[in-house]
């Protein structure tokens, strides 16, 4: 079942050439993303798909389920693997 599950993952890492919204061409590209969990972010920097026409972003689904599992693990706080790099603030700010 693991196996299977292995082998799937690394079929589906190649990105769709064409973007599956406007047409447009799909180019891989870095890009940062922000995830958030409970208090706590987590900043990446990830070589997606992104579509030249709309910026469309494209995600695999292996890249899709590591996204979900550092969200669960900020929510858990369990940031022990990651590199701390700033400090989030809350302000209140009078509109
Ligand atoms: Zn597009």
């Amino acid at each position: 079942m693991d196996q299977l599950e292995g082998k799937e993952v690394s079929n589906t890492m190649s990105y769709v050439k064409k973007c599956p919204r406007c047409g447009g061409d799909v180019i891989k590209k870095e890009v940062k993303e922000v995830l958030y969990g409970g208090v706590n972010t987590a900043i990446l920097n990830v070589k997606v798909g992104v579509c030249l026409l709309c910026g469309e972003r494209l995600y695999t689904p292996d890249l899709v389920r590591q996204f979900e599992t550092i969200e669960r693990k900020l929510e858990l706080q369990e940031t022990k693997d990651f590199q701390k790099v700033g400090q989030s603030f809350q302000v209140a700010v009078v509109a």
